[in-house]
């Protein structure tokens, strides 16, 4: 087996190795052939998956973006509208997959500096019922946002307002947990205000692969035949999906961890006040950093040096996850510190 040189990894919590641990619940997993509904840890992991997030039924999925594309598949058709982030995941970061698979035509608006969408501003984009517009169908929220949870109180006005327009309500909850162990409530106290919510296990959570998009069970029934349509049908899944069912068992309350790290990270970066860096305050498990006088590629440049990687940008972020430890986060700041001077 070939060895790499262990690498210091912020760029993202996707970077994840599946632990030891995992990788046994993995190899031990009962398979059959999901596309027959017929894989054991599949069905358990949906049915987890239902339960852990309040909806009647869910569907293990390849990734975020696939997960993000059936959701907006299943609320809106040919010709339909769905309102989202300027910045959004589904918008910006999906390749136009509902644009060029479900001839959905987005709507974009400013997130607020909290990650929310100014709910006036949603209704004035609102088109009336007339044959020159779109049919304004969805609101997609995003969860965390950029790193912040959006505060309870909003998603209830969001609910509340979808309610009264008579708009859907996706969450592209691919950070989900982070945000409910950032508020220190259960995860069904934010998505109860949600028709449906996709969930990323392959983030946070540390599995391998895969996404869980969770609804009632009529929309969900719509997603498994867009899944098949999409090439999304997959067999012996129940390897994956046992990777799922250990993270939602295991990896849930440790992201408070990764919330201490970056907290510990923005804290003490903050603090010594450097001239050619500005550090945001993290709020999960992301921190941004800018740079001034001194160029963000030539920081990374001189850190992969060190085995620490990040991503060069106008602004930098900096994610903590599983395969992040204490030490690792002094060596950075250290690291960093000698490649700003
Ligand atoms: C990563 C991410 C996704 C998509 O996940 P993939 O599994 O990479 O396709 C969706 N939304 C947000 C906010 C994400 O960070």
């Amino acid at each position: 087996m070939q060895s790499f040189e262990r690498m210091i990894d912020f760029r993202s919590d996707t970077v994840t190795q599946p632990t030891i641990d995992m990788r046994s619940a993995m190899a031990s997993a009962q398979v059959g052939d999901d596309v027959y509904g017929e894989d054991p840890t599949v069905n358990e992991l949906e049915a987890l998956a239902a339960r852990v997030s309040g909806k009647e039924s869910a569907i293990f999925v390849a990734s975020g973006t696939q997960s993000n594309l059936l959701a907006l598949l299943v609320h809106c058709e040919r010709g339909d509208e769905y309102i989202v982030g300027q910045q959004g995941h589904t918008y910006k970061y999906e390749g136009g997959g509902a644009a060029v698979l479900g001839s959905i035509q987005p709507q974009p608006l400013d997130y607020e500096h909290d990650g929310t969408l100014r709910l006036e501003s949603v209704a004035s984009a609102i088109k009336p019922d007339d044959p020159h517009f779109a049919r304004t169908r969805l609101l997609c929220l995003e969860n965390t946002q950029a790193g912040q949870p959006l505060p309870i109180e909003y998603l209830k006005e969001a609910g509340d307002f979808c309610d009264d327009t008579g708009l859907s309500l996706h969450l592209d909850g691919a950070r989900l947990f982070n945000a409910s162990i950032a508020l220190n409530v259960d995860v069904k106290t934010i998505t109860q205000y949600f028709d449906t919510i996709s969930i990323c296990l392959s983030k946070g959570l540390g599995a391998p692969v895969g996404s869980v998009l969770c609804g009632p069970q009529g929309l969900i029934g719509k997603a498994r035949r867009w899944r098949k349509m999409l090439g999304g049908g997959m067999r012996q899944a129940g390897i994956l999906a046992a990777a799922g069912i250990y993270a939602l068992e295991n990896h849930i309350d440790r992201l408070q961890e990764d919330h201490a790290r970056a907290t510990k990270l923005s804290d003490t970066l903050k603090a010594l006040n450097h001239p050619k860096v500005t550090v945001s305050k993290s709020l999960t498990n992301m921190v941004f950093l800018s740079f001034k006088g001194v160029e963000a590629s030539d920081v990374a440049k001189k850190l992969k040096d060190k085995n620490i990687l990040i991503t060069p940008g106008k602004s930098v972020r900096l994610v903590t996850h599983l395969d992040l430890s204490d030490d690792d986060i002094d060596v950075f700041i250290t690291e960093l510190t000698a490649a700003l001077n």
